[in-house]
C-alpha cells in the first residue's frame, strides 16, 4: 500500500505518518527529515540548504526527487511507503509518475488533512521533536505535552525545536502550500482514491477517521 499525505505545515502528517507506520508496517518518507539530514552534512549543497529550509520556500525539484528516488529503492519501502511532504507541487507529481511507472507501482490512497491557518500556528509554535527517535510533541497541547519538559516519554532523548517552527517561517511555509501544494488535490482527485479528514480534531480522532479510510475503501 502507497499512501501519500497532504497537508499545510504542521497539519500533523508527520504524526500520523508514524502511527500508520507502526501499524500497517510501512516505510515513512519525510522529504523534509530526507532534506535536513542531507542538510547537516559538511558540503557545498547543505549550506544552500540550510538557507532554504529556514526561509520556508520549497527546494528545487531535482534535488528534492533524486532523495526521493533513492529512498522508495531502499528495501523497507518493498511492503509500501507514506510519503509525508512529497509531492510538494505539480511538476513533482508529474515526475512522480514516472518513477512509479519505472518501479511498477502506483498510489493507492491520496489523503488530505483539512486545519484551520491559526490551529496550525499554535501547533508549530509549540511542536518538539525527540532528536533520536523522531516522536513528536506539542507543549501547547495537553494531550501531546512530554511528561518531562524537553524529554522524550519514548526513548528518554532530547527534545528540540526545529528551525523553521516560528512565526516567520510558518507564513512563507503556508503560503508556498496554498500556491504550489494545493492544487494537487485537484490534480488527484481525478483520480477517485482521494479523501479529505476534518484534522482540526485530536491526534487519536485522525489516526481513526484514516483507519476507516484504508481499511474499508
Ligand atoms: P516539512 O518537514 O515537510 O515541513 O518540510 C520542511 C521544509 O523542507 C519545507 O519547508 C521545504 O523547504 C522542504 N521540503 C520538504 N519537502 C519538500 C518537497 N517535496 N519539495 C520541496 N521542498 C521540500
Amino acid at each position: 500500500m502507497n499512501l501519500i499525505l497532504i497537508a499545510p505545515p504542521a497539519a500533523g502528517k508527520g504524526t500520523q505518518s508514524k502511527i500508520l507506520e507502526k501499524v500497517y508496517g510501512l516505510a515513512h518518507i519525510s522529504t523534509g527529515d530526507l532534506l535536513r539530514e542531507a542538510s547537516s552534512l559538511d558540503d557545498d549543497l547543505s549550506i544552500k540548504l540550510r538557507e532554504i529550509l529556514a526561509s520556508g520556500q520549497l527546494v528545487n525539484d531535482e534535488i528534492v526527487l533524486e532523495l526521493l528516488k533513492r529512498r522508495i529503492l531502499q528495501e523497507d519501502c518493498n511492503n509500501g511507503y507514506i510519503l509525508d511532504g512529497f509531492p510538494r507541487n505539480v511538476e513533482q507529481a508529474m515526475k512522480y509518475e514516472e518513477i512509479l511507472a519505472e518501479v511498477n507501482r502506483k498510489n493507492d490512497f491520496i489523503i488530505v488533512l483539512d486545519v484551520e491557518k491559526e490551529i496550525l500556528l499554535q501547533r508549530i509554535t509549540g511542536r518538539r521533536i525527540c532528536k533520536n527517535c523522531g516522536s513528536i510533541y506539542n507543549v501547547n497541547i495537553e494531550s501531546s505535552k512530554p511528561k518531562s519538559d524537553m524529554i522524550c516519554d519514548n526513548c528518554g532523548g532530547t527534545l528540540y525545536q526545529r528551525e523553521d517552527d516560528n512565526e516567520q517561517s510558518f507564513i512563507k511555509r503556508y503560503d508556498e502550500y496554498l500556491v504550489k501544494t494545493k492544487p494537487l488535490v485537484d490534480y488527484y482527485s481525478k483520480e477517485g482514491n482521494l479523501y479529505h479528514i476534518d484534522a482540526n480534531q485530536s491526534r487519536d480522532d485522525i489516526t481513526s477517521q484514516i483507519k476507516l479510510i484504508l481499511e474499508t475503501r
